[in-house]
Protein backbone atom coordinates (compact mmCIF):
# COMPACT_ATOMS: atom_id res chain seq x y z
CA UNK A 1 0.00 0.00 0.00
CA UNK A 2 1.10 3.78 -0.57
CA UNK A 3 1.32 6.44 1.48
CA UNK A 4 -1.43 8.43 3.13
CA UNK A 5 -1.78 11.10 0.88
CA UNK A 6 -2.89 13.02 3.78
CA UNK A 7 -2.17 13.30 7.07
CA UNK A 8 -5.89 14.80 8.42
CA UNK A 9 -6.43 11.55 10.20
CA UNK A 10 -3.58 11.54 12.03
CA UNK A 11 -4.56 14.91 13.21
CA UNK A 12 -8.65 15.26 13.57
CA UNK A 13 -10.16 14.13 16.67
CA UNK A 14 -13.45 11.71 16.09
CA UNK A 15 -15.73 12.50 15.63
CA UNK A 16 -15.19 15.61 14.47
CA UNK A 17 -18.44 18.18 13.40
CA UNK A 18 -18.28 21.23 10.96
CA UNK A 19 -21.22 23.46 9.58
CA UNK A 20 -22.37 26.50 7.56
CA UNK A 21 -21.62 30.08 8.91
CA UNK A 22 -25.02 30.88 9.79
CA UNK A 23 -25.00 27.52 11.86
CA UNK A 24 -28.47 26.15 10.32
CA UNK A 25 -26.72 22.98 8.37
CA UNK A 26 -24.19 21.05 11.24
CA UNK A 27 -22.71 17.74 10.36
CA UNK A 28 -20.66 14.82 12.39
CA UNK A 29 -18.40 12.53 10.80
CA UNK A 30 -17.66 9.03 12.78
CA UNK A 31 -14.42 8.15 10.67
CA UNK A 32 -10.99 9.68 9.49
CA UNK A 33 -10.48 11.00 6.31
CA UNK A 34 -9.21 8.79 3.79
CA UNK A 35 -7.37 12.05 2.19
CA UNK A 36 -6.64 15.81 2.32
CA UNK A 37 -6.30 17.82 -0.66
CA UNK A 38 -6.40 21.10 -2.36
CA UNK A 39 -8.82 21.31 -6.16
CA UNK A 40 -7.74 23.94 -8.20
CA UNK A 41 -9.71 23.67 -10.68
CA UNK A 42 -12.38 26.37 -11.71
CA UNK A 43 -15.39 25.31 -10.48
CA UNK A 44 -14.13 24.82 -7.45
CA UNK A 45 -12.86 28.66 -7.78
CA UNK A 46 -16.37 29.32 -8.37
CA UNK A 47 -17.40 27.31 -5.61
CA UNK A 48 -15.47 28.30 -3.05
CA UNK A 49 -15.33 32.13 -4.24
CA UNK A 50 -11.61 31.47 -3.99
CA UNK A 51 -8.47 30.28 -5.51
CA UNK A 52 -8.92 26.54 -4.52
CA UNK A 53 -11.31 24.79 -2.49
CA UNK A 54 -9.78 22.31 0.32
CA UNK A 55 -11.06 18.84 0.57
CA UNK A 56 -10.86 16.07 2.88
CA UNK A 57 -12.84 12.71 1.22
CA UNK A 58 -14.45 10.72 4.13
CA UNK A 59 -17.07 7.38 3.84
CA UNK A 60 -20.47 8.42 3.08
CA UNK A 61 -22.29 6.31 5.54
CA UNK A 62 -19.81 8.15 8.09
CA UNK A 63 -21.14 11.36 7.90
CA UNK A 64 -24.55 12.91 9.26
CA UNK A 65 -26.30 15.98 8.55
CA UNK A 66 -28.14 17.85 10.87
CA UNK A 67 -30.57 20.73 8.35
CA UNK A 68 -31.82 20.40 5.13
CA UNK A 69 -29.21 21.46 2.73
CA UNK A 70 -29.87 22.66 -0.59
CA UNK A 71 -28.54 20.53 -3.18
CA UNK A 72 -26.75 21.51 -6.94
CA UNK A 73 -26.05 19.38 -9.48
CA UNK A 74 -22.88 19.32 -12.14
CA UNK A 75 -21.28 17.62 -14.66
CA UNK A 76 -17.11 18.42 -14.25
CA UNK A 77 -15.05 18.19 -16.14
CA UNK A 78 -13.83 14.38 -15.44
CA UNK A 79 -17.68 13.58 -16.51
CA UNK A 80 -18.69 12.48 -12.69
CA UNK A 81 -22.11 13.38 -11.89
CA UNK A 82 -21.37 16.04 -8.41
CA UNK A 83 -24.00 16.77 -6.14
CA UNK A 84 -22.82 19.74 -3.68
CA UNK A 85 -24.50 20.88 -0.91
CA UNK A 86 -25.00 24.09 0.14
CA UNK A 87 -26.73 26.28 3.01
CA UNK A 88 -29.44 28.02 1.39
CA UNK A 89 -29.34 30.64 4.04
CA UNK A 90 -25.87 31.53 4.24
CA UNK A 91 -24.55 30.08 1.16
CA UNK A 92 -21.30 27.82 2.70
CA UNK A 93 -20.99 24.70 0.41
CA UNK A 94 -20.75 22.01 3.12
CA UNK A 95 -19.77 18.77 1.25
CA UNK A 96 -20.21 16.76 -2.41
CA UNK A 97 -20.89 13.61 -3.24
CA UNK A 98 -19.70 12.21 -6.89
CA UNK A 99 -22.01 9.78 -8.58
CA UNK A 100 -19.35 7.38 -9.29
CA UNK A 101 -18.11 6.66 -6.12
CA UNK A 102 -21.22 6.59 -4.44
CA UNK A 103 -19.72 4.80 -1.05
CA UNK A 104 -17.58 8.59 -0.62
CA UNK A 105 -18.24 12.33 0.54
CA UNK A 106 -16.10 15.41 0.22
CA UNK A 107 -16.40 17.43 2.97
CA UNK A 108 -15.12 21.36 2.55
CA UNK A 109 -12.03 22.03 4.88
CA UNK A 110 -13.15 25.52 6.06
CA UNK A 111 -16.82 24.32 7.01
CA UNK A 112 -14.62 22.05 9.57
CA UNK A 113 -14.90 23.20 13.57
CA UNK A 114 -11.25 22.58 13.89
CA UNK A 115 -9.89 23.05 9.85
CA UNK A 116 -6.86 23.97 11.34
CA UNK A 117 -6.11 20.30 12.24
CA UNK A 118 -6.27 19.15 8.63
CA UNK A 119 -2.87 19.18 6.41
CA UNK A 120 -3.31 18.64 2.99
CA UNK A 121 -0.12 17.01 1.28
CA UNK A 122 -1.81 16.38 -1.78
CA UNK A 123 -3.35 19.08 -5.36
CA UNK A 124 -5.27 18.29 -8.26
CA UNK A 125 -6.09 20.56 -11.09
CA UNK A 126 -2.83 22.18 -10.26
CA UNK A 127 -3.11 23.58 -13.97
CA UNK A 128 -5.42 25.55 -13.12
CA UNK A 129 -3.87 27.44 -9.94
CA UNK A 130 -3.82 30.66 -9.77
CA UNK A 131 -0.62 32.06 -10.85
CA UNK A 132 0.61 33.71 -7.59
CA UNK A 133 -0.17 29.93 -5.20
CA UNK A 134 2.67 28.00 -4.41
CA UNK A 135 2.26 24.13 -4.19
CA UNK A 136 4.33 23.17 -0.95
CA UNK A 137 7.81 20.56 -1.44
CA UNK A 138 7.05 17.78 -1.26
CA UNK A 139 3.36 17.31 -1.62
CA UNK A 140 1.87 15.40 -4.12
CA UNK A 141 0.97 17.84 -6.92
CA UNK A 142 -1.07 16.30 -10.11
CA UNK A 143 -2.08 18.02 -13.40
CA UNK A 144 -5.52 17.07 -13.43
CA UNK A 145 -7.78 14.87 -11.47
CA UNK A 146 -7.78 11.94 -13.93
CA UNK A 147 -4.27 11.64 -13.05
CA UNK A 148 -4.39 10.35 -9.62
CA UNK A 149 -7.82 8.10 -9.75
CA UNK A 150 -5.70 5.14 -10.98
CA UNK A 151 -3.78 5.79 -7.53
CA UNK A 152 -7.31 5.99 -5.94
CA UNK A 153 -8.95 3.06 -7.17
CA UNK A 154 -6.07 0.75 -6.71
CA UNK A 155 -6.10 1.23 -2.85
CA UNK A 156 -9.00 -0.92 -1.67
CA UNK A 157 -9.35 1.29 1.35
CA UNK A 158 -10.10 4.33 -0.88
CA UNK A 159 -13.76 2.40 -1.20
CA UNK A 160 -14.01 2.56 -5.14
CA UNK A 161 -17.55 1.58 -6.17
ZN1 LIG B 1 -26.01 28.54 6.75
ZN1 LIG C 1 -12.31 21.11 -8.14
Amino acid sequence: MTEPWGSADAMLELPFEGGCACGAIRYRCEAPPFVAYTCHCLECQRLTSSAFATCIQVPAEALSVRGSPARRERVADSGNRITTAFCNGCGSALHSANASRPRLRTVYVGTLDRAADVEVSAHIWAKRRLAWVRLPDGHRVFDEAGDWRPDYADDPTRLAP
